[in-house]
């Protein structure tokens, strides 16, 4: 089974999706630390993206620590935007998904990556909240999260190659105001449901 849940820069897609794996069991993968490896390679459409154990490498270095900064962050939302990019890494995610009941979080992944998961969820926040969760989780100032977030959810919402957006059949759950087990709960709820 695959639980596919999309959603912007800061909706809190991988602690909701690390969460729900742990609790029905499945495996995670995060697709967006693909793209964030990719973007600090000299060549993103042949680098070796393994993720593995919580360890991220690219063509055999560690880069488990730098793929999370800001910078990272940019650099992966541009090489995202090149369809020779997404193509390559969209195979790979494929096949990495073909056994085994997963959990796996970007931003493609209801639409294109695995349309025909099991459930879709589509997670939202308001902008304030989610610049504060991830200015809070990385130590860094809310407005410049803020900014910065905001370029990157342009970006990413009105590229011509799998623009973000709510795939069809997917359920819009907005976190504002809600815990990550509320989160959870509701995503263990459809996936029982189906
Ligand atoms: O989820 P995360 O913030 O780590 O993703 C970094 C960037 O990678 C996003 O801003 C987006 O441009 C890109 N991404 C994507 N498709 C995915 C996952 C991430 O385009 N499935």
């Amino acid at each position: 089974m695959i639980v596919a849940i999309d959603g912007p820069a800061g909706a809190g897609k991988s602690t909701v999706a690390r969460a729900t794996a742990r609790a029905l069991g499945f495996e995670y993968l995060d697709t967006g630390a693909m793209y964030r490896a990719a973007g600090l390679a000299d060549d993103p459409v042949r680098a070796r993206i393994r993720l593995s154990e919580g360890r991220v490498l690219l063509d055999g270095r560690d880069v488990t620590g730098e793929i999370r900064t800001p910078q990272a962050g940019e650099r992966a939302s541009v090489v995202a935007a090149r369809p020779e990019v997404r193509e390559a890494l969209v195979a790979q995610q494929r096949a990495v998904l073909a056994d085994g009941d997963w959990v796996v979080e970007g931003r493609d992944i209801g639409s294109v990556v695995a349309p025909d998961a099991e459930v879709k969820v589509f997670l939202t926040a308001a902008a304030e909240e989610r610049a504060r969760r991830r200015a809070d989780e990385l130590g860094l100032d809310a407005r410049t999260v803020l900014a910065d977030q905001t370029l990157r959810d342009e970006r990413d919402r009105t590229r011509d190659v799998s623009p973000l957006a709510p795939a069809p059949g997917s359920v819009e759950l907005d976190t504002t105001g809600l815990s990550i087990d509320e989160v959870v709960a509701r995503i263990a709820d459809l996936v029982r449901a189906c």
